[in-house]
């Protein structure tokens, strides 16, 4: 079943293909943060994560499907052994990339090879703008090292996106860091609610701003958001994981999220995985998406998470989906 077959009832069923991929390389990361969402660490790499031959075959079957838009994120991706196959690849294929980064592994050599990809987005996470405050959150890594790879990043000529996950240790720091976001040239600043998943969910209760944080927050923004948005956009909608199913159930986004095994997982806040990129193509696995969304499966999972924020906790303990 592809393309046409499909009955149209959103509009993911019209597209014969997804219009971006999200490509979790590993679960691997050089940093242990404390507000994780995908349960990385130092050596959390998972047993059963892809070779060098199955990503090349998904890499191969991106071209051949013309996916026109790819996230390489993890973990962080530059731990990933085969990034420079994988970005490299995609490159050269015209795929437009975007990478999640925590910036702790871009020098000068990442940069110059970076620069000669069509990259859409270097997106950098920026979670303090004091060392102080962010090495609560990241153990161990260093602002200025962040600092200095964002400025090597627009040296390079480079788009870079800055990306702040806010938490009750970092959140009064907001401001502060979309005035440095705009002085280091970012074109856009991304943020939304702490997701209740993984190291997060562990840490939930020292982790969760209040609600009178969350308000100031958002004024914050607004606030921001009127200051030379020709030159840094912000963007924080949707703000959290619900507003984001409610408007997913209505209409699924056209992306494939990717796991590292070569799962695929119908959406970040739940834990019910379509297809298996091992096993079958990536052809098949955007008809195993489409038809997700039609099923009650998926349906009762979504008005869980949207619900229950506790539910969100369970989004990485993942279950095949049964779509028959
Ligand atoms: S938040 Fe990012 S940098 Fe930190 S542990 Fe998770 S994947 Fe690694």
């Amino acid at each position: 079943m592809h393309g046409s077959e499909f009955d149209p009832a959103h509009q993911i069923d019209r597209l014969r293909a997804p219009l971006f991929l999200s490509w979790q390389l590993t679960r691997d990361c050089n940093l242990a943060c404390v507000h994780c969402c995908t349960d990385s660490a130092p050596g959390r790499r998972l047993k059963d994560e892809l070779d060098l031959g199955a990503t090349l075959a998904v890499v191969e079957q991106i071209l051949a499907e013309d996916i026109p838009y790819v996230m390489l994120c993890g973990g962080e991706p530059l731990v990933c052994p085969h990034f420079w196959t994988i970005a490299n690849a995609l490159g050269a294929g015209g795929v437009l990339l975007k990478i999640e980064t925590n910036a702790q592994l871009l020098d000068d050599e990442a940069l110059k090879r970076l620069a000669e990809l069509p990259i859409r987005s270097l997106q950098v996470s920026v979670d303090g703008d004091t060392q102080e405050v962010y090495q609560k959150q990241r153990p161990g890594a260093s602002l200025k090292k962040t600092h200095g790879a964002c400025a090597l990043i627009r040296a390079a000529g480079l788009p870079l996106e800055v990306t702040f996950a806010p938490t009750r240790l970092n959140i009064h720091e907001a401001e502060a860091v979309i005035t440095r976001a705009r002085a280091l040239g970012a074109f856009r600043f991304n943020t939304g609610a702490l997701m209740q998943i993984g190291t997060a969910a562990r840490h939930w209760q020292k982790l969760e701003p209040t609600r009178e944080q969350y308000a100031r927050f958002v004024t914050v923004l607004a606030e921001q958001s009127k200051v030379a948005p020709e030159q840094m956009e912000i963007c924080y909608a949707p703000f959290d994981l619900q507003e984001g199913m409610r408007r997913a159930v209505v209409e699924p986004p056209a992306t494939l999220l990717v796991l590292p095994n070569g799962y695929v997982k119908v959406a970040a806040a739940i834990s019910l995985i379509c297809a298996d990129l091992r096993e079958s193509s990536l052809a098949h696995a955007w008809d195993a998406y489409r038809l997700a969304w039609r099923t009650t499966s998926v349906r009762l999972a979504v008005e869980r998470v949207i619900a229950n924020q506790s539910e969100h906790q369970k989004a990485n303990s993942w279950q095949i989906l049964n779509a028959a």
